[in-house]
């Protein structure tokens, strides 16, 4: 490493819970455009109306300055993504058991409009209905609603963002008043909702990256905001997971691509049952695979830290 490469965390940050973690910085933690009186917003990483109202009261969140465009793009991104995320899963259960976010869900839901269907969320649930043929003479018709889904681009790209504010916070400056981003690229693996967390691959990706040096551990709005770092032990490597409004997880990788696709190929694949297979017409699903407490290390801090002393 030469004295040029920028600086990258070298230990776990431990977050004061109860204030907000304020930088005075002068780039954009997400353009890294240079920042002057004019052009500078005030931007909470983690958006105040991204969580339940008031989660964020008296709760760690980081605050910094961002550019304006980038700043209106996030709060976009923010808002119908909060808005389905506290949805009640297709079962109407929502994972947080607190029955006023659930009327605060309800509102926001018709309030927001979702990008993906360019309706109200309210109004967004999925219809599908499956004709198919049992066995001769035998027909059967299935119709599901599934709850509004995120636009997985907009989601990662979110993810996306508010990592680079952590990693930023992460390799700040004091006397630049600049942080830094990772070297290497951003690649999102996947995106599951509760029902799902204990599928294939999100269990592939917590056995590889569970005993990674831990480099940011971080839960706070009540628990409705959890994220996660790790590095690799010995290469340019990391993992990061967002879990958001208990409803959601998210998970990737940074930095080298081509590590991270060797390790990706030799896990499980994920088993897809075909209803029907038309040239044109085909439906194809994955049944839905839920993860025991005991099974869930996605957010343990107590695993890959001694090796960050
Ligand atoms: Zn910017």
């Amino acid at each position: 490493m030469t004295a040029a490469s920028p600086p990258v965390p070298s230990q776990l940050l431990t977050l004061p819970v109860n204030r907000a973690k304020l930088l005075n910085n002068v780039t954009c933690p997400y353009c890294a455009v240079r920042l002057d009186a004019r052009s500078r917003t005030k931007e909470h990483v983690i958006g105040r109306r991204f969580v339940p109202k008031g989660k964020l009261n008296g709760q760690w969140n980081l605050i910094l300055n961002a550019c304006q465009p980038c700043n209106n793009r996030k709060a976009d991104l923010e808002d119908d993504i909060s808005a389905i995320t506290l949805q009640p899963d297709a079962w109407g259960v929502s994972h947080h058991g607190e029955p006023a976010v659930d009327d605060e869900a309800r509102r926001k839901s018709l309030n927001s409009l979702s990008r993906k269907t360019r309706k109200r969320v309210s109004e967004s649930n999925e219809q599908l209905k499956v004709e198919s043929s049992l066995s001769h003479g035998l027909k059967a018709t299935f119709n599901f609603t599934a709850p509004p889904q995120i636009d997985q681009e907009r989601a990662f790209e979110l993810a996306r963002l508010q990592l680079l504010g952590l990693y930023y916070m992460q390799t700040y400056l004091i006397d630049e008043r600049h942080g830094h981003c990772w070297p290497g690229g951003f690649h999102p693996l996947k995106l599951v909702t509760q029902r799902d967390w204990g599928n294939v691959t999100m269990r592939a990706f917590m056995a590889e990256t569970q005993t990674w040096d831990l480099r940011l551990h971080l839960v706070t709005a009540d628990g409705f905001f959890k994220a996660t770092t790790r590095r690799h032990p010995n290469a340019n490597l990391w993992s990061w997971a967002f879990e958001w409004n208990y409803s959601t997880r998210l998970v990737g990788f940074f930095g080298d691509r081509a590590l991270a696709e060797t390790m990706v190929r030799k896990w499980p694949p994920e088993v897809r049952k075909v209803i029907y297979d038309r040239p044109g017409n085909s439906l194809h699903y994955s049944s839905e695979i839920p993860l025991r407490d005991e099974d869930d290390t996605l957010f343990d801090p107590t695993t890959g830290v001694a090796a960050s002393a």
